[in-house]
């Protein structure tokens, strides 16, 4: 795990609030600080006549990242690493929802980066995807589809995947939709249950099944690509298999339907003991489920899930989906022969709070 922020003590007044680190100096939109010098412990850049010290024991691996500085705070988030499959912009903290298992539970104040953020996406590694989420970033919708578009002409290669509980979306959008550049944009929406009750339930909001359902309609009509997500927990396990079957008859052409398993943060921190289902100690929810789904055409996927967690007839649906900054693994990993392609765990989840069983797939030792 490594940190999406840097410290940047004494970080001058004259300079700008989004910089880039760079090796050498350059030209662009973005001023470039260059490195002049590094020790252990970080590294001091120039840019004109000013210099900083940006501390960080792996200097180089911040070089090509932008920042931007909190100097209230002395630190720089690094809003775009260059080096880095996983960024993700915060569209905003606020939402919509209040669901029982929140990563990052809302919180009610405006936040508007999108100019920094479209001065920031020109210098994305070539072909990245870039995350968009929140909070519910479309509450934001017109000001999301128009980064997307203004960054798609100078980044065509740039894909984008938005995280959204769908329910801001009109019949109205689909013109806006079809206008995102075609085949780049990919859209997660979650869907908890096929019970309406249920899924509103967990996501604490009355209505919320059926205002999804619109909203998943209308990205469908509107030919973007479609994932549907579903977090496991005590409470929906035994319905998964009513979902797969939902999915396949209401929604055929989604793209895929991933399972997650939950992230030990926010609100299902708080609520873990009543909400988390492990499924090392029973599979059978998943193996009926992902089943049910491949038998009726849809492609079933496994996220945040540690491949020895799993029934070997699942692993291979098991990518390693955890973000490389958000990821660790557990001493008990230390000699397994399938590190490399396991998510691992999230960075904060405590041994005693996890899976019961795990342990080596094909011990090196
Ligand atoms: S033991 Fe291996 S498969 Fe299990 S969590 Fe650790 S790395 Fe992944």
């Amino acid at each position: 795990m490594f940190s999406t922020k840097v410290s940047l003590p004494g970080y001058p007044l004259e300079l700008p609030d989004l910089i880039r680190l760079e090796l050498e100096p350059e030209a662009g939109d973005v001023p470039a600080a260059a490195l002049v010098f590094e020790d252990g412990e970080g590294g001091w850049f120039q840019l004109g006549n000013s210099t900083f010290e940006v501390r960080s024991p792996a200097i180089r691996s911040l070089l090509g990242d932008v920042l931007l500085v909190n100097r209230d705070r002395g630190y720089g988030d690094r809003v775009l690493r260059r080096k880095s499959e996983h960024n993700t912009l915060l569209i905003t903290e606020r939402c919509d929802q209040l669901c029982v298992m929140c990563s990052q539970p809302p919180k009610d104040y405006e936040l508007d980066l999108f100019g920094e953020y479209r001065r920031a996406l020109p210098y994305a590694a070539p072909s990245a995807v870039i995350g968009i989420s929140g909070g519910e970033p479309l509450l934001y919708k017109n000001q999301v589809f128009e980064l997307i578009r203004s960054t798609a002409t100078s980044r065509p290669d740039l894909g984008f995947h938005i995280l959204t509980n769908a329910q801001h979306l009109t019949p109205e959008d689909k013109s806006l939709l079809a206008d995102l550049p075609s085949g780049r944009v990919k859209f997660a929406v979650p869907l908890y249950a096929a019970e309406p009750n249920l899924h509103d339930q967990i996501v604490g909001k009355v209505g919320a099944f059926e205002s999804a359902i619109d909203g998943i309609t209308v990205l469908m009509e509107s030919g973007v690509e479609v994932e549907i997500r579903t977090v496991i927990m005590k409470q929906n396990a035994d319905g998964l298999v009513d979902l797969a079957r939902f999915l396949a008859w209401n929604m055929p052409d989604i793209d895929h339907w991933a399972v997650m398993q939950l992230e030990y943060i926010g609100f299902a921190k708080k609520n873990w003991d009543s909400i988390f289902f492990d499924h090392s100690v029973n599979c059978d929810p998943l193996l009926r489920a992902i089943g049910a789904a491949e038998q009726h055409g849809v492609r079933g996927v496994l996220y945040n899930m540690p491949l020895c967690t799993l029934p070997e007839q699942l692993r291979h649906l098991a990518p390693p989906t955890i973000s490389d900054w958000k990821k660790k693994l557990f001493d008990q990993c230390a000699n397994c022969g399938a590190s490399s392609g396991c998510s691992g765990f999230f960075a904060w989840q405590p041994f005693e709070k996890t899976y019961e069983k795990l342990g080596p797939i094909c011990d090196l030792s």
